[in-house]
């Protein structure tokens, strides 16, 4: 298989909801024991890093805060390389703002805006929509989504994503974001492959969705692993194939069974 580094999606593949899956956490031991560099991605929008780095410790999991890359923490990074310090109006809840105040962006009235910066807020309104619409209007205004989702699988059922924002915005102002920075965009893996310092043809991306992981890992031009301990299963697969026209390179049972034919790979 030739990896060396591997970019791991959390909810599907080490986790599901709050729960650890529990052979996927003596899988990714294992990755360690055979020195594979990993770094976990997560298109979350609404938690910091802080907030996710303990929920890996209730799992039992010592991962390094460098290891973890979510979409909230990669979107204020982006704006940083592309404009600096920037002034930014956000749809987003605490943990997105915190994010872009650790990386030195101030969140200011939408009148003061440079960037709208897109992300799920369970507590959208009246309000926030209209400031983000009339920052939508405006041309000048670069407008940034921490990420595309839809819908996010919540342990009682499906409910709205970011999409929720993006689409209504779309929908009463004919305008798509500039810019998407959570997969299946190129954006955030390119950020982990610059984190895991393994040379792209050796690095790996693993995930339980074809439309989110194994497509980020087409665009950002990266062999794709594909696990059935998620979304994707035996029944669903054909179907989801054929509906994004995209096949991994590689499909294991889970991260377990993946660490193991890498360990007798070495
Ligand atoms: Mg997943």
């Amino acid at each position: 298989m030739n990896v060396e580094g591997l970019i791991l999606d959390i909810d599907g593949v080490i986790s599901r909801g709050r729960k650890p899956i529990e052979r996927a956490i003596d899988g990714y031991r294992i990755l360690k024991d055979v020195g594979i560099k990993t770094v976990f991605v997560s298109n979350n929008s609404t938690r910091s890093r802080r907030i996710m780095f303990e929920r890996f410790r209730q799992f039992g999991l010592d991962v390094d805060e460098d290891e973890l890359i979510i979409a909230t923490h990669a979107t204020a990074l982006h704006i940083a390389k592309e404009n600096g310090r920037t002034r930014v109006f956000t749809t987003g809840e605490d943990g997105l703002k915190e994010e872009l105040i650790n990386l030195g962006h101030e969140l200011v009235d939408y009148r003061d805006a440079e960037y709208l910066v897109v992300g799920s807020n369970r507590g959208i309104n009246f309000d926030i929509f209209t400031k983000a619409l009339r920052l939508a209007l405006n041309s000048e205004v670069r407008y940034v989504a921490v990420n595309p989702d839809r819908v996010f699988p919540a342990e009682d059922g499906p409910i709205p994503g970011t999409g929720l924002i993006i689409g209504a915005l779309y929908w009463i102002t004919g305008r798509q974001p500039d810019v998407i920075v959570g997969k299946p965009s190129k954006i955030i893996i390119d950020q982990a492959i610059e984190r895991l310092g393994v040379s792209r043809e050796r690095v790996a991306i693993v995930g339980d969705q074809i439309d989110v992981d194994v497509l980020a890992g087409k665009n950002a031009g990266i062999k794709s692993i594909l696990v059935l301990s998620g979304v994707t299963n035996q029944e669903n697969y054909e179907m989801k194939v054929r509906e994004t026209g995209v096949k991994p390179d590689f499909i294991f049972r889970d991260l377990y069974e993946l660490a193991q034919k890498l360990k007798s790979g070495k």
